[in-house]
């Protein structure tokens, strides 16, 4: 995808992400939900962070409604990325670590996601919504 952005003709990428957050306002937490991977980051699950500024890899399923694909693929990536800016936001210094511990448990480990209904209720059945585990976040 070709965008306008400053003036020029650019492919999306990262940087075009980054210099669209810049002129929406730096102060302002944006996300992205992206067809590509970033080219670099120190981040585990295909997306990107910095403050106030989030991206990730929205995965298409290869099968038509598949909502545990995009539950479990997609939903877990943005509650990881989000989960770095509010940790950082609530003045947590190793909120990127903090994350990635987690997410390492839900790779190796066998650790289940948090499932949410319709309602933002937490459930077992009838899930709509998949996120990292926060337990290990609740003081
Ligand atoms: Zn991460």
């Amino acid at each position: 995808m070709v965008v306008r952005s400053r003036g020029k003709f650019r492919i999306v990428d990262t940087p075009a992400l980054l210099d669209d957050h810049a002129d929406r306002g730096r102060d302002i937490f944006h996300f992205y939900l992206t067809y590509f991977r970033p080219i670099w980051t120190d981040c585990t699950c295909e997306g990107y962070f910095a403050d106030n500024f989030g991206m990730v890899l929205w995965s298409k399923s290869p099968q038509k409604d598949d909502l545990k694909f995009l539950m479990e693929t997609n939903c877990s990536k943005v509650s990881h990325e989000l989960a770095h800016e509010f940790l950082r936001q609530a003045g947590y210094k190793n909120y990127k670590e903090l994350v990635h511990d987690i997410w390492d448990k839900h790779l190796f480990a066998s650790l289940p996601y948090e499932h949410y209904d319709a309602n933002n209720k937490q459930t077992d059945k009838d899930a709509l919504f998949a996120t990292i585990d926060t337990s290990s976040l609740r003081l």
